[in-house]
């Protein structure tokens, strides 16, 4: 038989379609859904879920949520949430690069008076990313499926930020050998596309991918990803936005 895990799969960057009805995200484990615009954003605002933190964000690569993008209503609905994301850049997205950096500048300066979770997406744009997070520090950003080189891994690490690690990306050295093991989360950046109900398996495939490269078991793994993310909540103050599942959880670590 199947030991079973105390802790819950805890899924750091997943993609959840708002509109679902509640039994049908029964089953996703605790995770953090990201949205790719504001309208989005905003029906994701109005749901309760035990288990569920909803972000707010602005995709880099949707052109439309680019266009749209109103500071003053992200700082709104960002009031509302423990999570921003996802928000980033994005070098091989048609949007173009000079409205990304628009998108991304006004989302920073608002996270950096409302210190949150704050997933960002840098695909092709790591350089471009840390420098950006170099002008404007924010608490707490996490690099979500980085494909940064071991260099700009480091410089990541000393900015402040943590990892949150994609199957597709688990098995790359520099995560053993450049991030400390108290900086990394794992993630299924799941589709809105997939069942809902495969999230905790996926999860359990990154962890224990990631526990090849740290060399320790995957329930250690989860546990770390738990501490980690708990040590996030502490240090932005943002327990009281979590839902009630997520935030139990969260102070139970604390108290342990
Ligand atoms: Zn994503």
């Amino acid at each position: 038989m199947k030991a079973i895990d105390p802790l819950p799969a805890l899924d750091a960057h997943a993609h959840l379609d708002p509109s679902e009805s509640q039994a049908a995200l029964a089953d996703t484990g605790m995770a953090l859904a990201m949205s790719l615009s504001l309208d989005e954003s905003a029906a994701a605002a109005a749901r309760q879920d035990d288990h569920i933190a909803w972000g707010v964000g602005c995709h880099p690569r949707k052109l439309k949520a680019q266009t749209a993008f109103d500071p003053e209503w992200f700082g709104h609905l960002t009031e509302q949430t423990a999570i921003v994301g996802e928000i980033g850049l994005d070098a091989g997205s048609r949007v173009p690069l000079e409205l990304q950096l628009r998108t991304f500048r006004q989302a920073l300066e608002i996270a950096a008076r409302m210190p949150r979770f704050i997933s960002i997406h840098s695909y092709q744009a790591t350089r471009l990313v840390l420098d950006e997070l170099r002008r404007r520090p924010v608490a707490v950003p996490v690099l979500h499926w980085w494909t940064g080189t071991a260099a700009e891994t480091s410089e990541a690490v000393a900015l402040g930020c943590y990892f949150s690690i994609h199957s597709a990306v688990a098995r790359q050295t520099k995560f053993r050998t450049r991030v400390p093991p108290e900086r990394i989360l794992v993630e299924s950046d799941h589709g809105y596309n997939d069942p809902p109900e495969a999230i905790p398996c996926r999860i359990e495939w990154v962890e224990h991918l990631v526990a090849q490269q740290y060399r320790c078991s995957r329930a250690e793994i989860r546990r770390m990803a738990w501490q980690n993310f708990a040590a996030i909540i502490r240090e932005t103050g943002i327990v009281h936005l979590l839902p009630d599942g997520i935030s139990r959880q969260v102070r139970d670590i604390w108290g342990a």
